[in-house]
């Protein structure tokens, strides 16, 4: 299964994407997990990219795009992955396309988390990561409605896109989630 999670900051896409990737046995390729390593680790992708997520911005593409070309050279994403965090922007999906398409491998079905602003930043204040402070976050669903928001239509367009109402809580979603998918595998 080649899955793209969607959705706004603090939509649950992260929890819902551990879980699943761990009863798949599949990867969950989170890019903020991955930024959030490579800060705290000061490697030089790491020190590139902590200005941009501190201030809620996002990381360039050419950064993203050599990231995720590595994480898919490697060998475990042979038999399917969750992406979570990623594409967040057209030219990012596009770049996507492009490198599975080098790479022959099928299209991902899309999941869309679908979360109400207010349930959002309550669950991002709860949270408390570091660039969970309310500057951020209120930067961060800017960017999201700006650049992220316009890739619904064009996974509409491509005829991938799947809903979860996300508003509920964690297994309720899992629950729903599971339904989606299994509309998915079995056609
Ligand atoms: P959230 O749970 O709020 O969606 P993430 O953990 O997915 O947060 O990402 C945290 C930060 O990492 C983002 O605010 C952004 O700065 C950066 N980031 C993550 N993925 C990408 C991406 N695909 N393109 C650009 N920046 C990204």
């Amino acid at each position: 299964m080649r899955l793209i999670f969607l959705g706004p900051p603090g939509a649950g896409k992260g929890t819902q994407a551990s879980t699943l990737a761990e009863q798949w046995k599949i990867p969950h390729i989170s890019t903020g997990d991955i930024l959030r390593q490579a800060i705290t680790g000061k490697t030089s992708f790491g020190i590139q990219a902590q200005a941009h997520v501190d201030a809620g911005e996002l990381v360039p593409d050419m950064l993203i795009m050599a990231l995720m070309r590595e994480r898919f050279g490697q060998s475990d994403v042979k038999r399917g992955w969750i992406l979570d965090g990623f594409p967040r922007n057209l030219s990012q999906a596009h770049a996507l396309e492009q490198l599975l398409s080098i790479m022959r491998q099928p299209r991902p079905q899309v999941v869309n988390f679908e979360v109400s602003a207010e349930v959002v930043v309550e669950r991002m204040l709860q949270r408390g990561r570091q660039d969970d402070n309310e500057p951020t976050i209120r930067r961060r669903l800017e960017v999201y409605q700006a650049e992220t928001s316009p890739l619904i239509a064009f996974y509409r367009r491509h005829r991938c896109l799947n809903t979860v109402d996300g508003n509920f809580p964690v297994a309720e979603v899992n629950h729903l989630l599971q339904q989606s998918l299994q509309l998915l595998v079995s056609v």
